[in-house]
Parts: structure tokens; C-alpha cells; sequence
């Protein structure tokens, strides 16, 4: 592409939030892929952590981790699971990152010595850091998707920045608003007027949007179409239906029907550079889930869960759709649980329980409650025989367990829970210590992508099928080497550590000891991808697989 012909897409919400912007901005990428455009996609945050590492999952959902270590939002995630894309650290912006570096650049005196105003100085930060982004990844086209809904304080700047940058670039900047269409129950009939005022407002800030997805319960009619179209200033064809349905990976899809790529090309005024359907891939895709009847049924044991009266699996998002990637492609629907860890702990839910399900996942996670209903899990799993798959702390746990009951030493643990223990079986590196004693706590854990090399003839080095591997980290602690050589002789086996061999990366039991007891002290989730399930992933799901398979013999 020429020089200065670079594209943005902006993605604004209207109406209300959690409507799906996430995936729209997903999906316009996966469709622009597949018309031959490579393509970045910015997440802004609006808020004023200057990342998302320091907010609780329950209320904000999963920490994402980029390869550079980054810590973002959960939308970031589903960028690169449909792009599959790895993005990069310029690709995540937030208010406080772009108000630190205007700060910190005026304490320097770099503004020599103007009055720092937000109009020009936080709007310009904001434009720099779009096009820092669409350089440092190469692409053709940006798609921006700003945080929070139109109306909103927060996001003002972010839009401001959008405005002056199409005013500058008319030809290369297009708008597009995911709005919402309530059906009231008392009314049932579709109403357009919360999307006409979303747009209104917009337009009060000086931006008309170019294209108008319409989220709603169902498919809009061609009368509410021409409606909207009349009353927010657009085409009729450039208002697209996105009605809910049941996979968001049909979404690119159902896009598609209302010819949301042709629409995308028209208004950035590109042509198609390929000949046939780009999306072949992903059709395939979206119908082996259609087809995969069967159940795996998998137990997720986390405590990121209540929300008041509600049940949010969203701290745990990238978890579940590595678990179905890889029961995909082993042709199986994949059934999910979660499964409170503090009702284990409490004794109101009996690990026997356990028994039901194909495989048990204890993910990541932090502090101490529900630790000792974990332990309980991962013991009854192993001593029982099923699936067991520890995300990082369902590592450092697993091993505790295993010191514990194996190796007789009581009250071993880790000491982000009992700094006393008498066995530190998971215990902090000296640097992290540091950082915790000066109160250090934002983007300070061993974070993002680091190296192992794994060992022959182990159920990670069959998995993977590779003598070395890099996979995305979040967390303090560590198993403590000095317990490393007691606890392989208890039959223990560390099947992936860093080049070094200092930190333990992956621990297993052989496969003639169990099925499958595995845990990594990385994040293989964050690399499961949709056409490229993780391979630990899959092999914990043929363990599954299988285990069902005994179940159900055992049943009949
Ligand atoms: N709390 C543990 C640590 O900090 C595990 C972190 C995690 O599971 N992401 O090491």
C-alpha cells in the first residue's frame, strides 16, 4: 500500500456497553484478512490504571497477556484468538498510560515550557500512539475500538483524537457504531430510537458514523433498516443486522450476509486483494462446531465467579475457548462447569463430586481463598485417576498437593499463602520480594513471554513435539529449587524448565501413573488459537476423551 494511505477504523459503541464491540472490531478484522489486508487492532481503555494488571478479575473480567508482557483487557484476547494475530505492546491504550507519558514529558520539560493543555497535548499523545501502532505492526488497516459508549466522560479525548485525525485524513478514516435495538417484552416490536440518539450524540461531537451495526435480540427487517438509515444521515445498506446467536464465531459469518467486506471496502475506498473466499478456514471452523455432538464434559474449579446474583465466567475467558479449540478439533462438543472452589473448601460440595466429569482445570488465580477446596480437588483427581490440567497457580498447587501427600511434608504450601510454612515448596524469587517490600506492584510479576526447553519422552514433549517452546507468564511466585530434587525422586517430573534450568516450567506424572496430571506455570491459554488449537490443550482433551470412553463402559 502507498505511502500515507494507511486506514483506521474507529469502533464506537452506542447505547449501552457489553453489546459485543469486541467482537465486531474481531470480526471486520477477520473479514479484512480474508480480503488479503493485513490488519492491527487497538483496544482504548479509557480508565486511569495504566494497565489492566492491577484490577480484579471478577469486576473487570480476565487479565490478558501479550506476548511483551503486557497486561490488557479481555477484548485484546479475542482480537488474536479471530485474527490469530499476536498484537503488540503499542496496541493497548489507556487514558492513564497516555496522561503518565504527557506528565512525565512535561516534568522533563519536553513541551519547553508551554501551558500542557488536553487540546492539543493529550489529543496529540493519543493520535501518536494510533500510528506508532499501525507502523510497529505493519499493517494495512487499524481497527481502534474505544472503550465505553458514546456519552460517556471518559472516552471524550479518545473520540476527540479520532475527529481531528479523519478531518486531517477524510479519504482514510472510517466511523462505525455498535449500536443496540431493544424488543420490549411489552411491546414486542424492535425500537430504533436509543440507536437514533447514540448517533445524535456522536454527531454533537463532530463524527458521523459510516456504518451502523445493529445489535439486537433478532434480525432487523428492511422498515427499521431504511429508519435508522433516513434518521442517522447513512445508507440502508450500510446499516448491518447482528442479531444474537449462538457462537461468536459466526459472527464474521452472519457479517458477511449482509455484505459487511464489500461495505468495509467501499467506504475505505480499497480493492479486494484476493480472488476467492479468503474466510475458507473459517467456515470450516464454524462448522465443525456445528457438527461436534458428543460431550467432553470439563469441570472449571475457580473462585472469580459471583458477581451478586449472577455466575460470570469472564475472568476465566480465554480458559474456556482454548477447551473448546482443542475439543473441536477432536470432533466433540465441549460441556463446561464451574465449580466453586470455596464450596469444596467449606465442605458444602463433596469432591466425589469430581466423578462426573471428564477432566478438572484449576486456572490461575491469587491469594488465598479457596486454596485449601483446590487442594482437595487436585488430590481426588489424581489419586481417582482423572484429568487434571493447573494453569499456573493449579501448578504451584499441584505440586504443594503432591508434597504434602507424597512426600509426607504436612503443611507444606506456598508462601504467597503461609509466609511460615515449614516447607516453602512455592516460594518467591529474590527480586520479587523486592518489589513487594517498596509496595511495587503494577506490571512487576514475571510477565509475558519467556522460554523452556522440555524433556525426552515426556507427555509435554509428545504434545508439543518440540525441544523448546515460549509461552506467555503472569505470576510471583515460583517452585523453590531447593525442594526440585525431592520431589522428582517422589516421582514428580518436571518435563519443561527455563533454559537455565532454575525455574520449573511444566510438572507431570508419567503417563503410566495417570492419564493425564499436568501443570505449567505459564498461561498456555493465552497462544490457544481457534485453526490452531494449544497442544497441551488437546492432549488434556483426549485424556478426557478417553476418560468418558472408560466412564461410560464402566456405566454400561
Ligand atoms: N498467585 C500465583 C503467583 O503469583 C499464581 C499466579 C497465577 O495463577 N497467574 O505466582
Amino acid at each position: 500500500m502507498k505511502k500515507g494511505s494507511h486506514k483506521y477504523i474507529f469502533v464506537i459503541g452506542g447505547v449501552m456497553s457489553g453489546v459485543g464491540k469486541g467482537i465486531a472490531v474481531s470480526s471486520i478484522g477477520k473479514i479484512l484478512q480474508g480480503r488479503g489486508f493485513r490488519v492491527n487492532a487497538v483496544k482504548v481503555d479509557p480508565y486511569l490504571n495504566v494497565d489492566a494488571g492491577t484490577m480484579n478479575p471478577t469486576e473487570h473480567g480476565e487479565v490478558f497477556v501479550l506476548s511483551s508482557g503486557l497486561e490488557c483487557d479481555q477484548d485484546m484476547g479475542n482480537y488474536e484468538r479471530f485474527m490469530e494475530l499476536p498484537l503488540g505492546p503499542d496496541d493497548y491504550v489507556t487514558s492513564g498510560m497516555v496522561y503518565r507519558y504527557v506528565i512525565e514529558k512535561e516534568r522533563n520539560l519536553g513541551y519547553k515550557g508551554k501551558c500542557v493543555e488536553a487540546m492539543p497535548h493529550i489529543i496529540d499523545e493519543i493520535t501518536r500512539r494510533f500510528k506508532k501502532a499501525a507502523e510497529a505492526s505493519g499493517s494495512d488497516v487499524s481497527i481502534i475500538e474505544i472503550g465505553g459508549t458514546v456519552g460517556d466522560y471518559q472516552n471524550i479525548m479518545f473520540i476527540e483524537a479520532a475527529r481531528v485525525l479523519n478531518l486531517k485524513n477524510p479519504d482514510d478514516v472510517i466511523f462505525v457504531i455498535v449500536s443496540y435495538l431493544p424488543v420490549p417484552g411489552t411491546l414486542g416490536e424492535m425500537k430504533t430510537r436509543p440507536t437514533q440518539t447514540a448517533v445524535r450524540m456522536l454527531n454533537s461531537y463532530g463524527v458521523q458514523p459510516d456504518i451502523i451495526i445493529a445489535r439486537s435480540a433478532v434480525p432487523l427487517d428492511q422498515k427499521r433498516k431504511e429508519k435508522i438509515a433516513i434518521s442517522c444521515n447513512v445508507y440502508a445498506d450500510n446499516v448491518i443486522s447482528a442479531p444474537d446467536i449462538e457462537s461468536v464465531y459466526d459472527v464474521p459469518l452472519n457479517f458477511e450476509k449482509d455484505k459487511m467486506g464489500d461495505l468495509l471496502l467501499k467506504t475505505l475506498k480499497l480493492k479486494t486483494r484476493v480472488k476467492k473466499d479468503g474466510l475458507g478456514p473459517w467456515r470450516s471452523f464454524v462448522s465443525r462446531i456445528k457438527s461436534s455432538v458428543e460431550e467432553v464434559n470439563i469441570a472449571i474449579i475457580g473462585k472469580y465467579f459471583d458477581t451478586g446474583d449472577f455466575i460470570l465466567s469472564d475472568a476465566y475467558v480465554s480458559v474456556i475457548e482454548a477447551v473448546k479449540y482443542s475439543a473441536y478439533k477432536v470432533g466433540k462438543k465441549p460441556k463446561l462447569v464451574w465449580l466453586n472452589a470455596k464450596d469444596f473448601e467449606s465442605g458444602s460440595k463433596s469432591v466425589s463430586e469430581l466423578k462426573q466429569y471428564d477432566g478438572v482445570i484449576v486456572p490461575g488465580g491469587f491469594g488465598e481463598s479457596g486454596i485449601e477446596g483446590k487442594l482437595k480437588v487436585i488430590q481426588y483427581a489424581r489419586e481417582n485417576k482423572i484429568p487434571y490440567f493447573g494453569l499456573c497457580y493449579g501448578m504451584q498447587l499441584m505440586v504443594v498437593e503432591y508434597a504434602r501427600n507424597i512426600l509426607g511434608l504436612k503443611d507444606a504450601n506456598t508462601t504467597e499463602i503461609d509466609p511460615a510454612t515449614p516447607y516453602p515448596i512455592i516460594d518467591i524469587m529474590p527480586d520479587q520480594k523486592k518489589n513487594l517490600e517498596e509496595g511495587k506492584y503494577g506490571a512487576t510479576m514475571r510477565l509475558g513471554s519467556y522460554k523452556a526447553v522440555l524433556k525426552q519422552k515426556t507427555i509435554a514433549r509428545e504434545a508439543y513435539f518440540a525441544d523448546e517452546i515460549t509461552e506467555r507468564h503472569r505470576h510471583r511466585y515460583e517452585v523453590n529449587p531447593a525442594y526440585v530434587a525431592k520431589i522428582e525422586e517422589a516421582g514428580l517430573v518436571f518435563s519443561g524448565t527455563s533454559p537455565d534450568n532454575v525455574l520449573m516450567e511444566i510438572a507431570e506424572l508419567p503417563r503410566v501413573i495417570h492419564p493425564f496430571f499436568l501443570g505449567t506455570q505459564f498461561h498456555p491459554e493465552f497462544l490457544a488459537r481457534p485453526l490452531t488449537p494449544h497442544p497441551l490443550f488437546t492432549e488434556f482433551i483426549k485424556a478426557a476423551v478417553e476418560n468418558s470412553t472408560i466412564n461410560k463402559k464402566k456405566k454400561e
